[in-house]
């Protein structure tokens, strides 16, 4: 599969939401979504379809080259989400109030890491929750 074609599948594998903190492209049309490396390059993450994500900027600037991070509760060292692998609704819940909370060490560590709760996103998610946007 060329280039395009892999980012156009991984776009429309992720339902054009962001893998991570769920928001839409059409939440945030003024940041192109990423081609996220699960597994960074430099530490041998491939091109393939199983390493990749469609990721929002933030969440995609956030991750980094992280694999891991600490959960706030327990403060041990945990791996991050892994979209390929892991289950979104195993590791997170969407509060009614426009929070993600983590349901796991790595479903807390990862919303912590990605700032997911930060105070544009959760005021963002109200407004869209609000006007059935979601
Ligand atoms: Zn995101």
């Amino acid at each position: 599969m060329n280039p395009p074609a892999v980012r156009q599948e991984a776009r429309r594998r992720a339902g054009v939401r962001c893998e991570y903190c769920r928001f839409h492209e059409r939440h945030l049309p003024l940041w192109p979504f990423h081609l996220e490396h699960i597994v960074a390059e430099q530490h041998g993450g491939t091109d393939d379809l199983d390493n990749l994500a469609w990721s929002c900027q933030r969440c995609n600037l956030r991750k980094g080259t992280n694999l891991s991070s600490i959960d706030p509760d327990t403060r041990t060292v945990v791996r991050v989400f892994h979209p390929r692998s892991d289950t979104w609704e195993q590791h997170f819940a969407m509060t009614s109030d426009g929070k993600i909370q983590g349901l796991t060490s790595v479903g807390r560590a990862t919303a912590w890491l990605f700032q997911m709760n930060s105070t544009e996103r959760v005021e963002l998610r109200r407004l869209l929750f609000a006007q059935s946007e979601w």
